[in-house]
């Protein structure tokens, strides 16, 4: 991508700012954040020592070495620190205004919310929406479409209580997922394959049939919205992707045959390394902590492949970002390095490529012009230093600071 430098029409004086916090009014709709060294999220080199600019809550301008600012704007001094595009956390599961803001303290702004209860997520975006920028923007998914609802489904949607006893055949399916499209739902989420995370379920077993996959599929497109699909076993993994999904999630046990269909087919991948690691914690079930020392060595090895491949990978944590959850995106992107991505690919798989599997590629993702200004600020260069990303400093979220620690 062709990256410009575009010099701002402006002042002719040096504004000598250094940061501090009452420069930062909220109410200026003009920031102007100088000395960044810039990882914009699609380009494969840094943009150095750059101003970014953001009017309005956009990204107004990006100048590489520039040194003035508009006047009335409110100046970030970075002195060098690194400027990253907000992480688009590919899968989580925020169920709560307390883990939204631990997810946006640590650097997410947006998430692709792949199921929890009552529809809480659809609040917390809206508030998002409406001006609330300490929690991310919510992708949501509503509940996972599966053949077996758990209860909850069915007190939000009582009229199809008629499905207690399961989710079989292509008009229920269609009803599942028409109900929570009315319900405005942004992504159908499929549990192609049992559960993981369960001691009494087997993650390999197959759910779905072909003919019901597709029927979701179908019925999902029908509104423009995409289907993410849950699978650790080959079989049902194999059938979502036929089937046109969007995104596998886990694929733990992928073959080299589904894999070589997600590359032809542009199927997404998100391996959710981090949270197969955390399945070994001792406060798990003894079964998951036996189940989590196979499956998280089997998803790096099956990761490595993809990445070999060329198959379109994005970093998701798979957490609910709750008080018992100690993963973050930046663990899923050290992952991913580990498995052999490039480190300014892993970057982009937090950001830019998130954004595009999530279809808001146009919105947000990447630190560009007329974007969604999502930003976050870290202290090194996460290019030979991932582990900075770990300590987000400044977090700015549709243009307004939402987190400032530049101070320390
Ligand atoms: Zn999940």
């Amino acid at each position: 991508m062709k990256k410009s430098a575009i010099w701002f029409c402006c002042l002719a004086t040096l504004v000598a700012s250094t940061f501090s916090p009452a420069a930062l009014s909220q109410s200026s709709s003009i920031i102007a954040i100088i000395n960044a060294n810039v990882i914009d999220g699609i380009g494969n080199q840094p943009i150095l020592n750059a101003t970014v600019m953001i009017k309005d809550g956009k990204i107004s301008g990006i100048a590489a070495n520039s040194r003035s600012v508009p006047a009335g704007a409110s100046v970030i001094d970075l002195k060098g620190y690194w400027l990253l595009p907000g992480f688009v956390d590919a899968h989580t599961h925020i169920a709560d205004m307390r883990s939204a803001r631990a997810a946006l303290v640590s650097g997410v702004t947006t998430a692709r919310n792949l199921g929890i209860p009552y529809f809480v997520d659809k609040g917390i975006g809206e508030l998002n929406r409406r001006g609330v920028t300490d929690v991310p923007e919510l992708l949501c998914a509503g509940y996972h479409v599966r053949v077996r609802p758990v209860e909850e489904f069915f007190i939000s949607f009582p009229q199809l209580q008629d499905l207690m006893g399961g989710v079989r055949g292509e008009t229920a399916v269609r009803r599942v997922v028409r109900a929570q499209i009315d319900r405005g739902v942004d992504v159908i989420k499929i549990n192609a394959t049992e559960r993981a995370g369960l001691p009494d379920t087997d993650p390999r077993q197959r759910t779905f049939t072909d003919e019901e996959i597709a029927a979701i599929v179908d019925e999902a497109r029908k509104s423009n919205i995409y289907v993410a699909s849950h699978a650790h076993g080959d079989e049902g993994a194999f059938a979502s992707v036929r089937a046109g999904v969007r995104s596998i999630e886990h694929g733990t046990y992928l073959s080299d045959k589904t894999l070589a269909l997600m590359k032809e087919r542009g199927t997404f991948f998100v391996p959710t390394i981090s949270t197969m690691a955390e399945m070994i914690e001792p406060r798990n079930d003894v079964i998951l902590q036996i189940r989590g020392k196979h499956m998280a060595p089997r998803v790096r090895e099956t990761t490595a492949k993809a990445i070999k491949l060329g198959v379109k990978i994005i970093a998701g944590t798979d957490t609910e970002y709750d008080r018992t959850s100690n993963f973050r995106l930046a663990n899923e992107i050290q992952e991913l390095i580990n498995c052999g991505m490039a480190p300014m690919e892993a970057i982009k798989a937090a950001t830019s490529y998130s954004a595009e599997c999530a279809g808001i590629q146009n919105r947000t993702g990447a630190i560009k012009i007329g974007l969604e200004a999502d930003l976050i600020a870290i202290e090194r260069d996460p290019l030979t230093d991932v582990r900075s990303l770990q300590d987000v400093l400044l977090v700015i979220n549709n243009g307004k600071v939402a987190l400032n620690r530049l101070k320390w």
